[in-house]
């Protein structure tokens, strides 16, 4: 593909460095009921909408052997330790650089996470540059069907901008965000850390190191 018709960016762990704190968050609030978050359950919970990791993490308390009354006790221990954590998620690097490139260069862009619109808000306070991106699909959006690793957030942002999710780039760090990009049939750039190293990703995936390795450059002769 010469150009994308759009670039449909995740936030947490593509845009902003807050997939350590989410881990964190999850971490403090299950050992509060007795249940350890190892590695590999923590990256099972990256990239998903706050009640499907709910229900995850409640599923294991409760496989464990301990007791929590539900997700809403989980979420009353969970969210003001993330709350605290995310209000001051740093933007990774090369993030602000390849938003406002595209903005320059007048590619659509669209926000595709998985984050309510409230947590977007907090999160991206520090971050002005975050507003470049005007279309935004939530994951608390009214008109959104499934979470990801379902396509629907990309196929809804894609359809906010009026354009085929075949013919975007999507920009995706986690598995079950990239499932979900090449679900909808976008060309799936995925963002690895030392957390996804030994993941398989689709296949056809653009693998980037850094953010910084995105080129934009040329797009107005394409
Ligand atoms: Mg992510």
């Amino acid at each position: 593909m010469a150009r994308p018709a759009a670039c449909l960016f995740d936030l947490d762990g593509l845009l902003l460095d807050t997939e350590p704190l989410h881990a964190r968050a999850w971490r403090d609030a299950a050992r509060s009921f007795g249940t350890q978050l190892d590695p590999a359950r923590l990256l099972a919970l990256r990239g998903r909408r706050r009640h499907d990791c709910a229900d995850q993490v409640l599923a294991w308390i409760r496989s464990d052997g301990h007791r929590c009354d539900g997700r809403e006790a989980l979420l009353a221990v969970r969210q003001p330790i993330a709350e605290r954590l995310l209000a001051q998620a740093p933007a990774m690097a090369g993030a602000e650089r390849l938003v406002r490139s595209c903005y320059g260069l007048g590619v659509p862009m669209a926000l595709a996470t998985s984050s309510s619109r409230a947590a977007v808000e907090l999160k991206a306070a520090p971050h002005p540059w975050l507003e470049l991106i005007a279309t935004r699909v939530h994951g608390d959006d009214a008109e959104l069907g499934a979470g990801k690793p379902a396509p629907d957030v990309f196929l809804l942002a894609a359809a906010r901008l009026r354009v085929d999710a075949a013919s975007c780039w999507a920009f995706e760090d986690s598995p079950a965000g990239a499932m979900a990009a090449a679900a909808a049939g976008c060309r799936v750039h995925v963002l690895f850390t030392e957390a996804t190293q030994n993941v398989v990703f689709p296949l056809g995936s653009v693998l980037l190191a850094s953010l910084e390795e995105v080129v934009l450059s040329g797009y107005e002769q394409a």
